[in-house]
């Protein structure tokens, strides 16, 4: 049996939009995985300290057989892959890899809780999430559709779609 499972990717370091680009194909190539959709990414505000680069921001959706924490294991080595540093609490980093949420599951552990405590509060995660699906709902049966004009404005700007390879020079 597979789950979907929606990943948020940030970056606000080292070439963010390479960043993505280059987690996404990681993404790809999870185990017992398959991508299944990219949102479009979108520069915003950083959350926390303000003295930091904008953040750029999306959301990709998975259909996996990895159990939760086995995903949140891939998504921490993806992280390290790309260089990531624990310094500050919101601070500037290369990756991050947050698993917004698994099926219709409500999973709270110590390393992991789902649906992500902050999703209902951050327009750069909720818009991503709806563009990949606006019928999404939390597994309490909410729609996020409905909760995203109640969240916070973090000057949200949609970034041209990205080239899937880069234009070729003639
Ligand atoms: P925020 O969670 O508010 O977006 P953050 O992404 O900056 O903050 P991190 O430093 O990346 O936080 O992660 C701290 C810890 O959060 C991780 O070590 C992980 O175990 C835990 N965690 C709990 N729930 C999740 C989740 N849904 N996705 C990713 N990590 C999670
Ligand atoms: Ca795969
Ligand atoms: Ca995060
Ligand atoms: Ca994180």
């Amino acid at each position: 049996m597979t789950v979907r499972a929606y990943v948020g990717l940030g970056s606000n370091l080292a070439n963010p939009l390479q960043q993505l680009a280059a987690a996404v194909t990681a993404l790809a190539t999870l185990p017992q995985s398959q991508l299944v959709a990219q949102s479009p990414f979108y520069r915003s505000a950083p959350v926390g300290p303000q003295d930091q680069p904008d953040f750029i921001n999306g959301a990709v959706a998975l259909e996996t057989r990895l159990p939760a924490l086995a995903l949140l294991d891939q998504l921490q080595a993806i992280e390290q892959s790309q260089g990531r540093q624990r310094i500050e609490h919101w601070g500037p980093r290369t990756l991050d890899l947050d698993l917004l949420l698994y099926g219709k599951e409500t999973i709270t552990c110590d390393r992991l809780r789902v649906p992500h405590p902050e999703l209902v509060n951050r327009d750069f995660v909720l818009q991503p999430l709806l563009d990949l699906d606006p019928a999404l709902t939390l597994p309490d049966g909410r729609a996020l559709a409905d909760l995203r004009p109640l969240c916070p404005d973090n000057r949200l700007q949609r970034l041209d779609p990205q080239p899937a390879t880069p234009p070729q020079a003639d």
